[in-house]
């Protein structure tokens, strides 16, 4: 059984404005102890999708569809449930959330409150578990004396990461966890989130708009584009032999030296990642795509195995993409539509 396993999962906004569909539809599979990367540009959904995976999102949101942890239904749990299931079973890293320490209480207090919310620790207990928490993040034990002011970027990013840590949790979604922090901190930090998820037999989501870093760290990734996953798939071959063209240009694009929290521009992308509340018909990734065919105008098209004979597109191994060159039957006419007649499709180019 993975241990986490999201089917169909969607999220939408009721905005004054209207809805904004910002997840549609996304099924994927975490086994348990494995790291998944969530990669696409800024907009595409990654933090609702994270937030919906403990149902951290405003009450303006909407969240259907499935989430199971460790086979248990996350969007059925009652109130008191969830409560025992955050942070104890699964817990979150945000992106920026060195900034939500507590200022003025003492960094040992914070990292032990979990242990004690939670009834895992007596008040003596939990002071010693702090301070090892915080050399298992590479800190010295006497920090936990010490308030967040004392410490640096990357320092707060180590105790926020212990304190994730704290109730031994069997999964990690850790949301750009190092984009506020410049480069050698982020590889530390990077490095550190790597070695305890292995020594623990963690399970990670991690997300990033780097593809490279998330490869790195990574055994499968899932790439994201306006609410959907357009490829998902093993880390090295999605990274070095991308099927979808949205995954290639990210797997081209390199961070800003010295500017990790700049929005890379996917190479040979022109255009922004679309408004969710105003998608283009048919494949949403279409206006932008250096490859379209006339139907993807008005053709969405599915996940779809890259290599039919490694079997269905859910195995556990499966590589799949979404796009028109991957699944070129994509474009036949709907059944029962009589308002498209469908090009003449062409064989599946290969496109890279
Ligand atoms: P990412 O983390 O990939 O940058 P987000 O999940 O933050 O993407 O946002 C996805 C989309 O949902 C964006 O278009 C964003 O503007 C929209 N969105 C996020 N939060 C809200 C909200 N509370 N109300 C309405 N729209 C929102
Ligand atoms: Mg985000």
């Amino acid at each position: 059984m993975s241990l986490l396993q999201l089917r169909d999962v969607a999220v939408t906004y009721r905005a004054a404005s209207g809805e904004v569909p910002a997840v549609r539809g996304v099924s994927l599979a975490l086994p348990a102890g494995q790291a998944l990367g969530v990669a696409g540009e800024s907009g595409s959904g990654k933090s609702t999708l994270a937030m919906a995976l403990l149902r951290l999102l405003p009450r303006d949101a909407r969240v259907t569809g499935e989430i199971l942890l460790d086979g248990e239904d996350v969007l059925g749990m009652k109130w008191g449930r969830l409560r025992a299931v955050r942070w104890a079973s699964a817990s979150v890293v945000f992106q920026g959330a060195q900034h939500a320490l507590n200022p003025v209480r003492r960094i040992g207090e914070q990292i032990a409150e979990p242990l004690l919310v939670h009834g895992m620790a007596t008040a003596a207990e939990a002071r010693r578990k702090a301070g090892e928490l915080l050399e298992h993040v590479g800190l010295p034990a006497w920090r936990a004396r010490g308030y967040p002011h004392e410490l640096s970027g990357g320092q707060r990013q180590r105790v926020m990461i212990a304190m994730a840590l704290a109730c031994s949790p069997r999964l990690i979604v850790a949301d750009e966890p190092t984009t506020a922090l410049d480069v050698m901190i982020q590889a530390q930090v990077l490095a550190l989130i790597r070695s305890l998820i292995a020594e623990h037999d963690i399970g990670l989501i991690m997300i990033s708009h780097d593809l490279s870093v998330l490869a790195s760290m990574c055994d499968r990734l899932a790439v994201m584009y306006a609410g959907r996953v357009v490829e998902s798939g093993p880390s090295r071959e999605v990274f070095q032999s991308a099927r979808h063209p949205y995954s290639r240009a990210l797997s081209e694009a390199f961070p800003t030296v010295g500017d990790p929290a700049s929005r890379m521009a996917p190479k040979g992308l022109g255009g922004d990642p679309p408004d969710p509340a105003h998608l283009p018909a048919g494949c949403s990734f279409h206006p932008r795509c250096p490859v379209s065919l006339p139907s993807c105008a008005s053709r969405d098209v599915e996940l779809w195995p890259v290599d039919e004979s490694r079997g269905e597109a859910d195995s556990p191994n499966a590589h799949t993409a979404a796009c028109v060159h991957v699944r070129p039957e994509g474009v036949q006419p709907a059944e029962g539509g009589g308002d498209h007649d469908g090009p003449a499709v062409q064989p599946a180019e290969e496109v890279r």
